[in-house]
């Protein structure tokens, strides 16, 4: 089975429409797919519910921080039509609107001739995330590339790194359990955490209800998915998998990642 728990669309910062992503996963030979958009569920909207050739499941990817750092939880398999994934939705929509015009503000006040309607122009019209920023100060020349922009203005601890609109962490992880989900941390590798700050991060997040860990995402090295099996399993969790795609490069597909490690429970063995 090919199995696929985190990816994104251009409703979020992906490049491609829900359908055509689910096209690719299909052509893929990707088996299970969840669609995690940041912060919103706008894609099933789009996508049937009569999907033969591959098994959809519910997810989202919500942002949140722990001890002032950005995490993000993936929520799976939950209920679309749920009250608490439906208001978990709604204030993250609303609280990254908020954020996308405090980002513009701060980064105006560093001399940078950002324009929020071309921003909101380059998103869509919403769901903003700071990769737009990244494009907008691309074109403006402010920048070299995506990777300079948030190295120089919108990443970890830059101007544009504005955490404070999302909500707090327990809250994140009782929506999904409330829609009768799956809490996941996502790609702990990311967060660059000591060993030890990650085990306090999955104890708090157990303690909320959280019950997985994302042992496998995207260009992981095999030393470090081995780190993460043997924590998951270490502290009883369940573990997922997710290319964590957004488009198509030399290094991106949907479906592609790293073997899944076999002393890990699947997290999907439990829907
Ligand atoms: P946001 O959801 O607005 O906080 O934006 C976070 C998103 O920015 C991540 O999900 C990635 O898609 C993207 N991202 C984060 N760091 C970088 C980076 N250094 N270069 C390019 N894209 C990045
Ligand atoms: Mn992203
Ligand atoms: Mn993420
Ligand atoms: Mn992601």
């Amino acid at each position: 089975m090919k199995i696929d728990l985190h990816t994104h669309t251009f409703i979020s910062d992906g490049a491609l429409s829900p359908q055509a992503l689910i096209d690719r996963a299909v052509e893929r030979g990707v088996d299970m797919l969840s669609v995690t958009d940041h912060d919103t569920t706008d894609a099933y909207k789009e996508l049937g519910a009569n999907e033969q050739r591959i098994k959809l499941i519910t997810g989202v990817e919500f942002s949140t921080q722990w001890r002032g750092m950005g995490i993000h939880i993936v929520g799976l398999n939950f209920d679309l039509n749920s009250p608490a994934i439906k208001e978990g939705v709604a204030r993250q929509e609303q609280a990254r609107a908020k954020r996308a015009e405090l980002i513009a503000e701060r980064l105006q006040k560093k001399k940078l001739a950002v324009d929020f309607q071309r921003v909101k122009e380059i998103a869509g019209g919403k769901h903003i995330g700071r990769p737009h920023f990244a494009q907008h100060l691309v074109e403006l020349g402010s920048a070299k590339n995506m990777q300079d922009a948030f190295k120089k203005y919108i990443g970890d601890g830059k101007a544009g790194d504005v955490k404070q609109c999302w909500a707090e962490f327990d809250e994140v992880v009782s929506w999904v359990v409330g829609g009768g989900g799956c809490a996941v941390i996502a790609h702990p590798d990311k967060y660059k955490m000591t060993r030890t700050k990650l085990v306090a991060l999955i104890d708090d997040f157990k303690a909320v209800g959280g019950v997985g860990v994302e042992v496998v995402s995207g260009r992981q090295l095999t030393n470090s998915v081995k780190g993460m099996a043997r924590l998951c399993y270490e502290k009883g969790l369940l573990a997922s998998c997710g290319s964590d795609f957004h488009q198509a490069s030399s290094w991106s597909e949907v479906g592609s990642m790293a073997a899944f490690p076999k002393q890990c429970q699947p997290i999907w063995e439990s829907w």
